[in-house]
C-alpha cells in the first residue's frame, strides 16, 4: 500500500514538471525490478520523462540506480586497456566488427556486450550469428576468461546484468517513450558501466538512418552520456558521425560481416575504412597508447594491412565456436536464394541515399525485425552499387536486394528506388565525422 502511494506521488511529480531526489528515483526502479511498481505506473512515468525531461543530477541517479538493478563486471584483472564502444546505432553499421578485433591486435582489451537490432538498425549479435556456429551466449567466467586469453569478446547481455534496462526498454519499446535524451543516455550508459571497461568510445548517430536527427540532440545526448560516464570514473570520448545515408555498400547480415572481413583484410569501402581509423585513432589516443590521434591512426592502418587485425578477428569466432574460415572464405556465410536489382530511372548524380529508408527496405527484406520475437534472414540486406556523388546512367544497377524467404520484392523495389535521389550537379560527399567531444 505504501509503495503504491509514493509511486503515485512520484508519477504526480514528474506529471507537473517538478525535480526528482535521487531516492525517489532508486524506488521507483527497484519497485520496477521488483514487480511492485506495474508497467503501467512504468509507463506513465516514461511519458512523463519525455515530455518534461530530467535534469542532470535526475539522469545521474537514474542511471546508478539501473547499474544498481543487477551485478556489475570488474575487468580490472584483465590485462592492457580495457575498452568498449557503443554506437546509438545505425544503417549498415558494421564499425563493431571491424574495431573490436582491429584495436585488441593494438594490444587494448576489447570486452564488449553487443544487442540485436531493432526497427531500422542492425544489431551486431544477429551479424556474428551469420557466421556458422557462433555463439553470443556466454557465461559471465567464459566472457572474463575469452578477454583474457585473446584481448576480444563479443557478446549478448548476461541476464543479470542491468535488468532495470530490459525491463524498461522493452517498455519504452511499445509505448512511445524511447526518444528521450535522458532516458537513451542512463539506458546506454547503465550497459557500459556495468560492463567495466575503464574507456569508452561513444559513437553518436545522427541523421535520417539514426534516432538523433539533428546535430544539436546529437550534441546533447554525447555531452550528458560524457557527463555520466566521467562521473562514474570512466574515461569517455564521444564522435558524432553523419547516418544520412548507409554505411559502407552492405546492409543486412550476412552481407555486413562479408563487408567487415574486406575491411579487416585492409581493403573495404572506403567510408567503412575511414570511420574504423577515425574512431580507432580516438579510442587508443584516449588509452594512452599514442600521443596523438594521427599516430594512432598510423598504427592502426599497419595492422589492417599486416593482417594483424584480421588473424584477432579469426581468433575470436574461432573461440566463439564459429567456422574460422570466415576470415578468408566469406563465400561461406548464408547465401540469399534470390536477389532483383533497383535500376536508376535517369542520368545524373546521386544526390541523396535516404538511410531510414534503406534501414526498412532491409527489414522488409527480412534481416531486421519489427517485434522483438520476430526471427532474422541472415542471408537478406541490400547490396548498394551507388553512393551520394556517383554519376549514374540510366538502367544502370543502384542497388541489389537480396532476400530467402517468399515475399513481394515490388513494394521492395520501390521504396528502394525512393531512397536515391538523383539530379544532375556532382554534391560533395558527406562528412564522416562531424565533431568529436572528450570531457
Ligand atoms: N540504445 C540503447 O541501448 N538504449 C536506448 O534507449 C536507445 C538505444
Amino acid at each position: 500500500m505504501h509503495v503504491r502511494a509514493s509511486t503515485y506521488d512520484i508519477l504526480a511529480r514528474k506529471r507537473d514538471g517538478g525535480r526528482h531526489t535521487p531516492d525517489e528515483i532508486r524506488a521507483l526502479v527497484e519497485g520496477y525490478v521488483a514487480g511492485e511498481v506495474a508497467d503501467y505506473q512504468m509507463s506513465a512515468w516514461l511519458m512523463a520523462v519525455c515530455i518534461n525531461g530530467l535534469d542532470a543530477e535526475e539522469t545521474l541517479a537514474l542511471t546508478a540506480a539501473m547499474v544498481e538493478s543487477g551485478e556489475t563486471l570488474d575487468l580490472s584483472s584483465l590485462p592492457g586497456v580495457t575498452v568498449d564502444k557503443h554506437s546509438t546505432g545505425g544503417v549498415g553499421d558494421k564499425t563493431t566488427l571491424v574495431l573490436a578485433p582491429l584495436l585488441a591486435s593494438a594490444g587494448l582489451t576489447v570486452a564488449k556486450m553487443s544487442g540485436r537490432g531493432l526497427g531500422i538498425t542492425g544489431g551486431t549479435l544477429d551479424k556474428l550469428e551469420s557466421i556458422p556456429g557462433f555463439n553470443v551466449d556466454l557465461t559471465k567466467e567464459q566472457f572474463l576468461d575469452q578477454a583474457q586469453r585473446i584481448g576480444c569478446v563479443i557478446a549478448g547481455q548476461t541476464a543479470d546484468l542491468v535488468p532495470a534496462d530490459k525491463k524498461m526498454y522493452a517498455l519504452r519499446d511499445v509505448t512511445a517513450t524511447v526518444e528521450s535524451i535522458p532516458l537513451i543516455a542512463a539506458s546506454v550508459m547503465s550497459k557500459k558501466i556495468a560492463c567495466g571497461a575503464s574507456t569508452i568510445l561513444l559513437d553518436v548517430k545522427v541523421g535520417s538512418g539514426a534516432f538523433m536527427k539533428d546535430i544539436q540532440s546529437a550534441r546533447e545526448l554525447a555531452r550528458t552520456m560524457i557527463g555520466i560516464g566521467e562521473r562514474a570514473g570512466r574515461r569517455t570520448i564521444a564522435a558524432i558521425t553523419g547516418m544520412d545515408q548507409p554505411l559502407g555498400m552492405a546492409v543486412g547480415n550476412a552481407v555486413e560481416v562479408a563487408e567487415a572481413v574486406e575491411s579487416l583484410s585492409g581493403g573495404g569501402p572506403p567510408d567503412v575504412r575511414d570511420l574504423c581509423l577515425e574512431l580507432g585513432s580516438m579510442l587508443v589516443a584516449a588509452a594512452g597508447l599514442a600521443d596523438s590521434p594521427s599516430q594512432a591512426r598510423k598504427l592502426l592502418e599497419r595492422l589492417l594491412s599486416s593482417g594483424a587485425a584480421l588473424e584477432k578477428f579469426r581468433q575470436v569466432v574461432s573461440a566463439q565456436g564459429g567456422d574460422p574460415r570466415v576470415a578468408d572464405d566469406p563465400a561461406i556465410l548464408p547465401q540469399a536464394r534470390s536477389s532483383a536489382a533497383v535500376l536508376a530511372p535517369a542520368a545524373g548524380y546521386v544526390q541523396s541515399l535516404d538511410a531510414g529508408t534503406i534501414g526498412r527496405v532491409a527489414a522488409m527484406l527480412g534481416a531486421g525485425r519489427q517485434k522483438k520475437e520476430d526471427t532474422v534472414d541472415r542471408a537478406a540486406g541490400v547490396v548498394l552499387a551507388k553512393k551520394v556523388g556517383d554519376r549514374v546512367q540510366p538502367g544502370e544497377q543502384l542497388a541489389k536486394l537480396l532476400c530467402s524467404r517468399d515475399i513481394e520484392i515490388q513494394p521492395a523495389l520501390r521504396l528502394a528506388e525512393s531512397a536515391f535521389r538523383i539530379g544532375p550537379a556532382a554534391p560533395s560527399a558527406p562528412p564522416l565525422v562531424l565533431e568529436t567531444i572528450a570531457s
